[in-house]
């Protein structure tokens, strides 16, 4: 049994962040035979940098394939088919996979061009490209952001990529949340390693990108959904496919009694500009020396509770940041402000929180 259920870490190196994440999770002896085929699918929905919130960093591909390399496995693969309407050539070339590929000689596949074949999935037949099922171990690496339909995006939701472009279209006809979950099932065993760096805070296309410098790892693609729902703010129940994903015994959504490793703790300040949606949410807030992960919690909070009507709450005065430890005050975010009359707890502390603290300040 392993000690740990999931794996957090911090940073701007994100490739030797990538490396200590699969080092601790001890992904290699999880695949076993160097020969496997092992497939990584990024999520490069169109073809936008991954500082504009919509697609996953390089760098943390990069990482993943130098562990890879480093164990001894060599047959691998990068798989991904952008969303309808956009080419995954193009998406390669400008998401820096392109570059990738030739600078490590690992293949991409556009699975857009692929042959497919339906599978039966818990009673529902999906298509699902023929080089996946072909694979031995998949490392999923999605990025943590939000969506217009699903509410969140993220580790079940990427596997989008690996179905042709008319299973596409039909999941939206099936409401999208039965046939994700049900998409999982057909997946080989793996890894997640979540891009929560700058994920976007409401749009799966990206626009408004919220500073976290976080990555997020786990075996357990349901408990990974589960905690990165919670991360920003979200009820299980506003995410169906998690909690059906659950019933059809792929995982457990079971957050309260996860066991967390962090493995480099949260330090950076928010270095990027913030979009000016996210810049307003923060307009009231009294922030010193605040590290990007407390920020990005606190922006999905706010954002949150406007959402909800909950203007009083979204209103209160708050204090957050390093600068504030050892200070008193009146209402601060995170464990820097442990010398306030109230504060949040957590270093960082969830945007689920964050929203129950303020709907009782309010
Ligand atoms: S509680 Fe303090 S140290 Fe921890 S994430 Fe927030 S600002 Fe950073």
């Amino acid at each position: 049994m392993r000690e740990f259920d999931l794996w957090l870490t911090h940073g701007s190196d994100l490739a030797d962040r990538a490396v200590e994440l699969l080092a601790a999770a001890g992904v290699a002896e999880d695949i076993g035979g160097q020969g496997s085929r092992i497939g990584i699918k990024p999520n490069l929905v169109l073809p936008r940098p991954a500082s504009q919130g919509a697609t996953t960093h390089p760098e943390i591909a990069e990482g993943v394939i130098r562990y890879l390399h480093q164990h001894g496995f060599k047959n691998l693969v990068i798989l991904e088919g952008s969303w309808v309407g956009d080419r995954t050539e193009a998406a390669f070339a400008v998401c820096g996979y392109q570059a990738l590929s030739a600078k490590t000689g690992v293949p991409l596949i556009d699975t857009k061009k692929d042959s497919w074949k339906n599978q039966d999935a818990a009673g529902l037949e999906i298509a699902v490209c023929d080089s996946v099922m072909a694979l031995d171990y998949l490392i999923n690496l999605p990025v943590m952001k939000g969506h217009c339909q699903t509410n969140i995006t993220c580790a079940m939701k990427n596997l989008k990529g690996l179905i042709p472009d008319r299973e596409k279209r039909r999941f939206h006809t099936l409401g999208l949340h039965k046939p994700i979950a049900r998409l999982a099932s057909l997946m080989p065993r793996g890894f997640t390693l979540v891009d929560a760096v700058c994920g976007d805070l409401d749009f799966e296309e990206g626009g408004n990108p919220v500073r976290r410098d976080q990555l997020i790892g786990g075996f357990d693609q349901v408990l990974v959904d589960a905690w990165v729902c919670r991360a920003m703010g979200f009820d299980l129940e506003e995410v169906p496919y998690i909690g059906m994903a659950e019933r059809l015994g792929l995982g457990s959504a079971n957050v309260d009694s996860a066991r967390v490793a962090v493995l480099q703790k949260p330090g950076m300040p928010v270095s990027a500009r913030n979009s000016r949606k996210v810049a307003q949410l923060l307009s009231r807030v009294d922030q010193r020396e605040a590290c990007s992960a407390c920020c990005a919690a606190l922006v999905f909070a706010l954002h949150r509770l406007s959402r909800q009507g909950e203007r009083r709450a979204a209103a209160l005065p708050l204090s957050i940041g390093q600068g504030f430890k050892g200070r008193g005050g009146d209402m601060g975010i995170g464990s820097c402000t442990a010398g306030f009359a109230r504060h949040v707890k957590g270093c960082p502390p969830q945007a689920a929180d964050i929203i129950g603290f303020l709907k009782e300040q309010a």
